[in-house]
Parts: structure tokens; C-alpha cells; sequence
């Protein structure tokens, strides 16, 4: 089965993809990672990225489905943290899982109110080595600034600073928004209240997905 993870940035996406892909065996696909990834080690993509992901701004759909056309070569289930974004890019991805003989079973949509997720952003901390995610206040690094794991000091993302974030939430609103009402069409989505406890969220999307599986 392939599942996507929609809901605005800081909802909790990240964190339940990575724990949904350890116990469920899917690939994740995380295009921001991707994206944050090709920026630092200044590739061509990272070149042609860097100005949007600095501002907050949507990469070019044609971009990002060059991206998940090289990263889903392999009939894998798989779990898309980040995308699709946009209408095109959902349309994008339908053509490439037809293509394939595959199909998207579960979109899982997290909502979750908007000074909720400025707060969690802002106290977001990341592991620039392992990516393991922290928040300052729900979920703090055992030592000081340290990664739990590996012992890397913990970086704030530069698009978790308030006027960005703020920008990214517009973006969300505009361009994203529109693949609800898509995905409710096609009888896919469910929608998890996102400001629950962590725990919480995730057995609740376990669910659907155990669900999906039986049926
Ligand atoms: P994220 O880590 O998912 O919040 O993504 C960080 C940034 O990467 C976004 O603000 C965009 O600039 C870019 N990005 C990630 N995924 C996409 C996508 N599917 N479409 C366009 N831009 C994206």
C-alpha cells in the first residue's frame, strides 16, 4: 500500500512518517529532506532549490516530480512525508503509481490550529547528522543542545524562524489546501486532529492503515 502524509508544515508529518516507515516497512519519501539535502551539498537540484526552500516558497512542480520519478523506481510501498503540495503534483503522482500498476491508498490529513503549529516550529530542533527531531518544550534533547543519539549539537531549521514560518503557512493555505477537497473526492483521505499527544496521533493513523491493509 502507498500512503501520503498532507497537513501544514510543523504538524507532526516528519515524525509519524519515520515511525510509520520503521514499523510498517514503507519507503519514506520526505521531499524537503530530499531537497535540504541536494541544497547542502550544493548538487544542480540543490542549486535550482536553494531560493525557495530559504524563503519558504514551493519548489517548481516540474522539479520535485523529477524527484519522486528517480526515488520510486522500485515497487516498494510507499510513504510520501511533504508531497504532493499541489493539485499538478498530486496529479503528477497518480500518473506515475498508474504507470506502475500501483495506486494511493490512504491519504492521512493532520490538522492542527495555527498558533499551535508557530509554537511547535519555532521550538522545532534538528540533527543536522541523524535528522532526529526535537521540540524544546514536548520533546527535549536528554543533554543541553545534544542529539540524543549521535551527540550532535541540535540546529534550528532556517525556515522555522517566525516570519518564514508565517509565509510557509500562506503557502500551505493556498497551494496545498486545494488537495483536500481532490482527495475527498477520490475517498481517500482521512483526517487525525494533529495537536493530540504524539502517541496518540500515531495509533490513530495505525489504525487506518491496519484497516486499509484487512480490506
Ligand atoms: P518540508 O520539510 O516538507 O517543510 O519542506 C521544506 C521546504 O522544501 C518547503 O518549504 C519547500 O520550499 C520545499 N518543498 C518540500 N516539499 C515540496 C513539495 N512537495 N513541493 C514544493 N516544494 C517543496
Amino acid at each position: 500500500m502507498n500512503l501520503v502524509l498532507l497537513g501544514p508544515p510543523g504538524v507532526g508529518k516528519g515524525t509519524q512518517a519515520n515511525h510509520l516507515a520503521k514499523e510498517f516497512d514503507f519507503k519514506l519519501i520526505s521531499t524537503g529532506d530530499i531537497l535540504r539535502n541536494q541544497v547542502q551539498k550544493n548538487t544542480t537540484l540543490g542549486l535550482k532549490a536553494k531560493k525557495f526552500v530559504k524563503i519558504g516558497k514551493l519548489v517548481p512542480d516540474n522539479i520535485i516530480l523529477d524527484i519522486i520519478v528517480t526515488h520510486t523506481k522500485n515497487n516498494h510501498p510507499y510513504i510520501f512525508d511533504g508531497f504532493p503540495r499541489t493539485v499538478k503534483q498530486a496529479m503528477g503522482l497518480e500518473h506515475t503509481t498508474k504507470k506502475r500498476g500501483l495506486s494511493l491508498d490512504a491519504v492521512i490529513y493532520l490538522y492542527c490550529n495555527e498558533n499551535v503549529i508557530i509554537e511547535r516550529l519555532s521550538k522545532r530542533r534538528v540533527c543536522p547528522l541523524c535528522g532526529k527531531i526535537y521540540n524544546l518544550i514536548t520533546n527535549p534533547p536528554k543533554n543541553g543542545n545534544k542529539c540524543d543519539l549521535c551527540n550532535e549539537s541540535l540546529k534550528q531549521r532556517e525556515d522555522d524562524r517566525e516570519e518564514i514560518i508565517k509565509n510557509r503557512l500562506k503557502i500551505y493555505q493556498r497551494q496545498t489546501m486545494p488537495l483536500l477537497e481532490f482527495y475527498e473526492q477520490k475517498r481517500i483521505l482521512h483526517k487525525i486532529d494533529g495537536s493530540k499527544p504524539e502517541k496518540q496521533v500515531y495509533e490513530t493513523i495505525r489504525d487506518v492503515i491496519l484497516k486499509e491493509r484487512s480490506d
